[in-house]
């Protein structure tokens, strides 16, 4: 089946086409591409989706789209698995906006103009937080007035949700474990950042919460914090406004805030070359990593792999390095020379004698929701 997955963000349009009956991974993806500057120099999501079947054209060869997959952040508590869009999902998709302000208006625009762009050609939503579906209450609930449940939907959602199921289902078939019997730690190290405890191949927890900025310290999130710090600054200065707090803890924390810049190489470069800042930064993220591994570990009842997966975890192998050296405490053993590979197959980086195997699983979100995405349309 050829699957176009489309990816819509507010200023912009990322979108693979995949054939999902070839073999292997690099056979599967027929083009893709990234679309950028819509709103500005190209008006809307309709002119984008234009510019992407024109680019479309020569890749395909005459063929068409037999079926459109849609990233979509946020789920709610309302889709718990990717489903067939109509116009009540649509909906649904965008009454879900207040709690993804910047991601679920894109998607609702992506979705109609890939319906004015391909008339007929069934569409599937893919929520970005199915997988943490599976939470308990005793997880997700904050322990807050009801009030703000019931009236704002207060609670942990979780996100990267796609990549987490994937990456699990990857590794239990690596390690030869049956998936319902499989309990690890799964690190999503990019640009965003999270970690999933994983018990019995579904999700038990996650560390973002009801929004992205929770948990882990990540290329200009703050991760946890206080929440104090927020109430009580805005009450005492006038300029720290909700907006301009939002943006800072979003866009200027996390290793921007501390080292200067935002991306990994660059940190462990200047830490290398001797920079404070960036050594601070880097133990900062490794310890708050490696506190939620240990943690997680108890949470699943003793995992049975940790693994590394997104930007960071797959190639940042100073960073992998780091966060183990953490874990002693747990008898996991980094084979340095396995932790220098790089590969774009799951493989090994613990030493045989580790007491627990530490894998590189490199993510792939559009296969995940190629895949999805077929399930759904062949009914
Ligand atoms: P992602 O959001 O998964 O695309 O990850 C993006 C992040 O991965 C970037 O911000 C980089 O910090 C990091 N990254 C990508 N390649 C490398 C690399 N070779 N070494 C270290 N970090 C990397």
């Amino acid at each position: 089946m050829l699957v176009l997955v489309i990816n819509c963000g507010s200023s912009s349009v990322k979108y693979q086409v995949r054939d999902t009956d070839q073999q292997g991974e690099g056979n599967q993806v027929i083009a893709k591409g990234l679309i950028e500057n819509v709103g500005t120099k190209i008006p809307d999501h309709t002119a984008a989706l234009a510019i992407m079947a024109e680019e479309l054209k020569t890749p395909l060869h005459g063929k068409t789209i037999d079926s459109i997959g849609h990233r979509v952040v946020q789920g709610g508590d309302v889709f718990t698995e990717p489903v067939l869009i109509d116009d009540q999902v649509l909906q649904q998709i965008d009454d879900l906006s207040p709690l993804a302000p910047l991601h679920n208006p894109a998607h609702v625009l992506g979705i109609k103009a890939a319906t004015e762009t391909y008339p007929g050609v069934p569409q599937v939503a893919v929520f970005d937080n199915a997988f943490h579906s599976t939470m308990p209450e005793y997880v997700y609930r904050y322990a807050v007035p009801e009030e703000l449940v019931e009236k704002y939907g207060v609670r942990r959602y979780g996100a990267h949700g796609t990549s987490h199921d994937y990456v699990t289902g990857v590794a239990a078939e690596y390690l030869g474990v049956e998936r319902d019997q499989f309990n690890a730690v799964v690190a999503h190290l990019g640009n965003g950042a999270s970690i999933t405890a994983v018990e019995g191949g579904k999700c038990l927890d996650t560390s973002m919460g009801y929004t992205p900025l929770a948990g882990l310290i990540m290329g200009t999130r703050s991760g946890d914090i206080d929440p104090s710090v927020l109430t009580n600054l805005m009450m005492r200065d006038p300029e720290l406004t909700p907006e301009r707090m939002d943006q800072m803890l979003n866009k200027e924390s996390g290793l921007l805030a501390i080292a200067g810049n935002n991306d990994m190489r660059a940190v462990v470069e200047a830490m290398e070359g001797g920079d404070e800042r960036a050594k601070l930064a880097l133990d900062m993220a490794s310890y708050r990593l490696a506190k939620y591994i240990g943690g997680y570990h108890v949470a699943v009842g003793g995992m049975q792999a940790l693994i590394f997966t997104a930007g960071i975890g797959e190639n940042s192998s100073p960073f992998r390095e780091l966060t183990v050296s953490r874990l002693g405490a747990l008898g996991i053993k980094l084979d340095m020379a396995a932790n220098q590979v790089r590969s774009d197959e799951p493989h090994l980086i613990s030493t045989e004698d580790s007491a627990i195997p530490v894998l590189v699983v490199p993510t792939n979100e559009e296969k995940a929701i190629a895949e999805a995405t077929e399930v759904i349309v062949a009914g």
